[in-house]
């Protein structure tokens, strides 16, 4: 039985947004806290809500609509696989599976040649659970450790959220997988000390989006892949957020460190544009690891999330996407580091976080006064907003985000 609000139920001075969200309330648990707006369409980089307010979404779905919304290109490929055959489970293999595969391998280890194979999952802590199974897969009872950095995310499952740093994330579901040790993130020290031959595994975030878009150090990526191999030890580089172009390269540690080569790479947020899709992309041993029967997922690698996949790619490709990517986040993050109240602009290409003075923050309330004023960004931490948006976001839209921020950060100072 629907009680779909109406005229009438959501009273005369009509708000729909808080009509649904009283609803919400009631049916969809309470995981998330109170919901932003209730969204009904989106064009491009605009969205709109059901009470017919217009934004301009710097967020992209955290990460995800790189290509904006209802993008022709990704509408098309979609609809017409829908239209073919959509659903047929891992008893079976598609072209667009098997195409996606092949091309991720490429997409992820450029380098050389690589003997890679993917595991294609329905998100990113998926994509991260199918990576800690490949490092138990690794390590065996000889090396139970797996090493993981403070602040890291990687997750909400039981297994990637044992890799997950952030204590209220954890402890309602303690005890969860075991063997997990964090390390303070860049201290290339503390790698090396905890690094020895009953390790599986480090998985590490080459700019740790949750924590507020923070890039490790300059060599850390090195070290930790010389480290790691010097032990015998997996790198397992978790690009779900920063992969698939959002940094202006396809993936941000070839941006970062383009000489370092992983076992695995996790992707998932980006990848689909929109469609549930994950994938973990291993390298040599790596890839062999997961033999028939000991992983599986029955949405995994379906025919339109792969189809969508490729899609994206070819988008980016043709359009030229990852130079516009590095070009506008170039010079965005130069014009909106000279914003006064702005103390730091970090992250690349389109994956940035702007810190916030004590004199105008907290950010979570900066981000509430951009959304009354129609921009979609969020707050990953106290002092931190993050800007996501699509790769297709003009100079205009952009442009009009610096001005509407100044003013909102001189309005908050001077109050
Ligand atoms: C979002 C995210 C995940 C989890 O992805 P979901 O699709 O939400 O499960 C994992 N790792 C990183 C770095 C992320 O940003």
């Amino acid at each position: 039985m629907s009680k779909h609000p109406t005229a009438s139920t959501a009273g005369s001075n009509v708000s729909w947004n808080t009509a649904w969200r009283a609803l919400y309330a009631g049916a969809v648990m309470n995981t998330f806290g109170t919901p932003g707006r209730v969204l009904v369409r989106g064009e491009g980089t605009h969205v709109w809500d059901v009470d017919g307010n217009e934004l301009i979404d710097l967020l992209a779905g955290i990460a995800v609509n790189c290509l904006g919304h209802a993008h022709p290109a990704l509408v098309a490929a979609i609809t017409e696989q829908l239209n073919t055959l959509g659903h047929i489970s891992n008893l079976f293999t598609s072209p667009a599976q098997v195409t996606l595969a092949e091309v991720l391998a490429d997409l992820v280890f450029p380098v050389e040649p690589q003997f890679a194979r993917a595991f294609l999952a329905n998100s990113g802590t998926e994509a991260n659970e199918a990576a800690f199974k490949i490092a138990r897969r690794h390590g065996g009872p000889s090396r139970p450790r797996i090493l993981a950095l403070e602040e890291a995310f990687h997750g909400r499952t039981i297994g990637a959220l044992a890799l997950t740093h952030k204590a209220a994330y954890r402890e309602p579901f303690e005890p969860l997988p075991g063997g997990v040790e964090f390390l303070p993130a860049g201290d290339v020290d503390a790698l090396r000390s905890a690094l020895g031959t009953d390790v599986a595994a480090l998985f590490v975030e080459p700019i740790q989006g949750e924590a507020g878009v923070r890039p490790l150090p300059a060599g850390y990526l090195e070290a930790a892949r010389e480290l790691t191999s010097a032990a015998g030890a997996l790198l397992i580089i978790d690009e779900v957020q920063t992969g698939m172009g959002r940094t202006g390269a396809w993936m941000a540690h070839h941006l970062l460190a383009p000489d370092v080569v992983p076992d695995v790479v996790t992707l998932a947020k980006g990848l689909g544009g929109g469609m549930p899709i994950g994938a973990a992309v291993a390298t040599g041993a790596a890839a062999e690891l997961l033999g028939p029967g000991q992983h599986g997922t029955t949405f995994g690698g379906n025919p339109v999330a792969a189809k969508a996949a490729l899609a994206v790619i070819e988008t980016i490709e043709t359009d030229g996407l990852l130079e516009r990517v590095t070009a506008l986040g170039d010079r965005w993050a130069t014009e909106l580091a000279a914003v006064p109240g702005v103390t730091e602009v970090r992250g690349a290409g389109l994956l940035r976080g702007i810190g916030l003075a004590d004199s105008v923050g907290p950010a979570p309330e900066v981000a509430s006064e951009l959304d009354r004023r129609g921009f979609i960004v969020n707050a990953p931490r106290p002092d931190t907003l993050r800007l996501a948006p699509p790769f297709i976001l003009s100079d205009a839209d952009a442009d009009a985000f610096t001005r509407e921020l100044a003013d909102v950060l001189a309005g908050r100072a001077a109050a």
